[in-house]
């Protein structure tokens, strides 16, 4: 864990470039600062480092305040990449990444082992990309490289200032989606300095809105979004969005309150008469408590039908998914599609039956919130 207490920075030139900071970076969370230029990212991480040093307030990495340490050590320990990541040029990928783990007098064999893992761990074939000399690589392989280069001796704490800044948009995106796969990996504490705020929400456990040396405010992104601080935290996060996160609502206001259910007792032509008078192919199962045990359908109650003494409990289906209807509707139509499922059922904690997500209430939802035909022809 990263705390700053009080810190301040004033340059030699008098410029006071970071005012009274106090933060938190979690252990093996991914923390964004973010802001307009100048308001003092790039000082935030330098001072993490010590490539420079407060004029007030105390930096501690995990209990230890780092003035005490020495500053070439505390670097070993710490991963930093750039948006121009500077790889030599005159050094092939495998001795760029091994810079580190050479200077920590690693034996050859485990640096070669390591250079590997590392290349395999962003895509890159080792015996392709090894022997090859940063030149021959593209903007966006060469900040591959940048990164693993950062990862290579194992630090616990990764810095990454602006590093997929230079980038093309989809190189962009693509080394996005790579940091968030292989964090779930590595779990490093890694603080991540960016002015673009999409990426920040795309990969922030934390984010951290800086202004004029300040912090305006530090929160998760859904937090932000929800409950942006003030009017600039709102005009950095952009009308557009805060507009599309008011408008996504949760589970139980698109849901259909009443299903039609039936009780485990039941025989197999109640079931079937329910069915016919409500048109429907499907009947949740729900005991006396109202708790949710499962559903049957059409089909398997016609396969069933001759044999008399069956009931409804003998032929239950149970669910794989159920969501709650605090559940985001954006999220509860990812898992049905990711399961083909034409409804899901919504239940409380206790399991109890509140409602059904159809795909019929999803549209009808849809319909009302983007009238379609209204906007034509205006
Ligand atoms: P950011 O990374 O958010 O764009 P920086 O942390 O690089 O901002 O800089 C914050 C402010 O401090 C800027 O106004 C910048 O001009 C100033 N600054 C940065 N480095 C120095 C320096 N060495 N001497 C004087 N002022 C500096
Ligand atoms: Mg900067």
């Amino acid at each position: 864990m990263i705390i700053f207490e009080h810190i301040q920075k004033q340059y030699s030139d008098g410029f006071i470039a970071l005012k009274d900071i106090n933060l938190t970076c979690g252990n093996g969370e991914i923390t964004v600062l973010i802001g307009p230029s100048g308001c003092g990212k790039t000082t935030t991480m330098k001072l993490i480092n010590r490539l420079i040093n407060p004029t007030k307030g105390k930096v501690i990495i995990d209990g230890e305040d780092i003035s005490t340490i020495n500053q070439i050590e505390l670097r070993r320990r710490i991963g930093y990449v750039i948006q121009h990541i500077g790889l030599f040029p005159h050094m092939d990928i495998a001795t760029n990444v091994a810079v580190v783990p050479r200077l920590l007098k690693w034996d050859k064999q485990r640096i070669d082992k390591r250079v590997d893992e590392l290349l395999n761990m962003v895509g890159l074939e080792p015996e392709t990309y090894r022997n090859r000399y940063p030149s021959e690589l593209s903007g966006g392989q060469q900040q591959r490289i940048g990164v693993i280069r950062a990862l290579a001796a194992e630090p616990s704490l990764i810095l990454m200032d602006e590093p997929f800044s230079a980038l093309d948009p989809i190189s962009r995106e693509q080394l996005q989606e790579e940091l968030i796969r292989l964090q779930k990996e590595i779990k490093k504490s890694i603080v991540f300095v960016t002015h673009d705020m999409d990426e920040a929400l795309k990969i922030a456990d934390k984010i951290v809105l800086m202004k004029d040396g300040n912090i305006v405010q530090q929160a998760s992104p859904e937090e932000i979004l929800r409950h942006p601080a003030n009017d600039f935290v709102k005009n950095f996060i952009g009308k557009k969005r805060l507009q599309q996160v008011a408008k996504v609502p949760s589970v139980k206001e698109i849901m259909v309150r009443k299903p039609i259910t039936i009780s485990p007792k039941r025989g197999l032509a109640e079931a079937m008469k329910i069915m016919e008078s409500k048109e429907v192919d499907t009947l949740l199962i729900v005991n006396d408590e109202d708790e949710l045990q499962g559903y049957i359908s059409i089909f398997d109650v016609l396969n069933e039908f001759e044999d008399e003494s069956k009931r409804v409990k003998d032929i239950i289906q149970k669910f794989e998914h159920v969501v709650n209807p605090n559940m985001l509707l954006t999220e509860a139509i990812n898992l049905i599609n990711e399961n083909n499922a034409s409804y899901i059922p919504v239940v409380n904690d206790q399991n109890k039956l509140r409602g059904l997500l159809t795909r019929g209430s999803i549209v009808g939802h849809l319909s009302d919130v983007y009238p379609f035909n209204n906007n034509r022809g205006a």
